[in-house]
């Protein structure tokens, strides 16, 4: 591995008040490789004073950072860039080696991270505020637009890095401070490089705060404590319910973004380009062995070219290079951990059990489950109706466009969402028809832009990210008017 020596050392604690330092939680969490189980480093957990730590921290420093001018907080989200680019090879090293990546994955994100960043950059002076008409005599009314203090981040092993930073570049970009809880499995790429790439960057000590720890130490306490004004998660629909309860429940209210599952549909039409679908189809399936909320989880495809399909997309699954993920044309590296390859196994023995037609399906070696593909499935089905996060695919036959809008839809996700026609007028009518955040027409479902709005409907959560949209998140307007005439009053 050629991870910088300097950075596996500090990586060993926690990240608080601009200090790399141990936890104090008594317990040490074994960061390891998924492909082959390698060390990469132990982590002396963080306890719930050290969460205290980082918060204050954020909450000392902030007031003096949102004041700072907006080109100094551009500065210094350009600088991040710059070392984004110079440390790339560290860092498309640490996505493969912690986060199981294939290499062409780890690049994708490492571009994610980049550009959001980039994007966040333009952030600070974006933050405008209004003077609004007012039917009062002599009074000036004002809206003021104002970062909302200290942001909580809560991010998932599967996009660590981009899915961290996709909160934390804009959070502090617009004046905000930023303490991250990075997922068990990833807490170097989802947290402590980041915040390495920060502090390179001149970050003043103590904004961006990260803790690494159990859930069951600093969990619930991340939420209910009383200096985050927001909190931002990324994960299961299950856990971001109950952060969303918390942060209703506690003793301080607070605002929440809640990123969460998905079981998007990959629709094809009968007028689609077949190999334009299948290629959609093989990517959005398989890209990061289906681990992604906007993975294609059913594809759907109408009557007419569903034979002539399925045959084409498992000659091209058969022949999608499994294994190491390190090696340049490695599609389907591992899975994350023994509980999601065990998930996974279970989802194939229910599909068996149930006598479901598999077309393809080679025997795992280690974490890493080669493609498997069934046909016929029936919409109604555990496998198409459950979020697979592994490369499963199930396909399913529609007898036209309103079937395939009615199975589309009949699932209580509604995150991202593909389909595929040479007619562009037929695309956006069914696009139109979905009941999603995103639809992509004659694209793969896993999509993010950092100009360009994301997020979903029903449970695949609440809020929405990048651009104007993320700052609208992480600011909060103040109404403050200005009564120049002495007003009449009725008494
Ligand atoms: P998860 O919900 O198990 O964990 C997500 C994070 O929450 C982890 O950091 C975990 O440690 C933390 N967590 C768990 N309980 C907590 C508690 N009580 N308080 C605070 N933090 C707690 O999810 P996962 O298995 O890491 O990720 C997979 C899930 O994430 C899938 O359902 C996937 O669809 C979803 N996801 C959604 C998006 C999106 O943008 N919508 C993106 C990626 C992943």
């Amino acid at each position: 591995m050629t991870i910088n020596d300097q950075d596996q050392k500090r990586f060993t604690g926690q990240y608080i008040a601009g200090q790399w330092r141990s936890g104090r939680a008594g317990t040490t969490l074994q960061d390891r490789n998924p492909y082959n189980q390698e060390l990469l480093t132990e982590i002396a957990e963080a306890s719930r004073a050290d969460l205290d730590d980082a918060y204050r921290s954020a909450a000392a420093v902030q007031r003096d950072w949102e004041r700072q001018l907006p080109s100094a907080r551009a500065a210094v989200m350009y600088r991040a860039v710059e070392v984004i680019d110079r440390r790339h090879a560290e860092i498309v090293e640490w996505l493969i080696s912690e986060s199981g990546s294939t290499r062409m994955k780890a690049e994708m994100e490492w571009a994610s991270v980049r550009a959001g960043t980039l994007a966040a950059a333009t952030m600070p002076a974006r933050v405008a505020g209004r003077i609004l008409p007012i039917d009062i005599a002599g009074k000036e009314s004002r809206v003021y637009r104002r970062p909302l203090g200290v942001v909580g981040v809560i991010s998932p092993w599967n996009f660590p890095m981009h899915l961290s930073n996709r909160t934390i570049a804009p959070a502090l970009a617009i004046g905000n401070g930023v303490v991250v809880k990075p997922a068990e499995d990833t807490p170097v790429t989802g947290g402590l490089l980041l915040a390495s790439i920060y502090e390179e960057a001149g970050l003043p000590p103590g904004l961006l705060n990260v803790t690494v720890g159990e859930v069951s130490e600093i969990g619930d306490a991340f939420t209910l404590h009383p200096i985050p004004k927001f909190i931002s998660f990324t994960g299961s629909t299950r856990v971001g319910r109950h952060i969303g309860e918390l942060a209703m429940t506690g003793p301080t209210l607070k605002r929440v973004g809640l990123e969460l599952g998905g079981n998007a549909p990959c629709v094809v039409l009968d007028d689609a380009d077949l190999d334009r679908a299948v290629s959609g189809a093989i990517v959005g399936r398989f890209l990061h062995q289906g681990q992604i909320c906007m993975s294609s989880n059913r594809i759907i495809i109408e009557n007419g070219l569903y034979d002539r399909f399925v045959e084409a997309f498992v000659e091209r699954a058969r022949k999608l290079k499994v294994g190491d993920p390190n090696e340049f044309d490695t599609v389907i590296g591992p899975l994350i951990n023994e509980k999601q390859f065990k998930a996974a196994l279970g989802h194939l023995e229910t599909a068996r059990a149930a006598g479901i037609r598999q077309m393809l399906g080679e025997e795992p070696s280690g974490l890493v489950l080669p493609p498997q593909v069934f046909a016929d499935v029936s919409h109604e089905s555990a496998l198409a109706q459950s979020e697979l996060f592994s490369p499963i695919a199930p396909l399913i036959r529609a007898k036209d466009d309103a079937d395939a809008l009615r199975m589309a839809n009949a699932t209580e996700f509604g995150l991202s969402s593909a389909v595929f026609t040479e007619d562009a007028a037929r695309g956006l009518r069914f696009a139109q028809g979905i009941e999603a955040g995103m639809t992509h027409i004659n694209d793969i479902s896993p999509n993010d832009d950092p100009n360009t709005m994301f997020g979903g409907e029903k449970n695949s959560g609440l809020g929405r990210f990048n651009s104007d949209w993320i700052i609208e998140e992480l600011t909060s307007d103040h109404w403050i008017s200005v009564q120049h005439e002495p007003r009449v009053y009725p008494f």
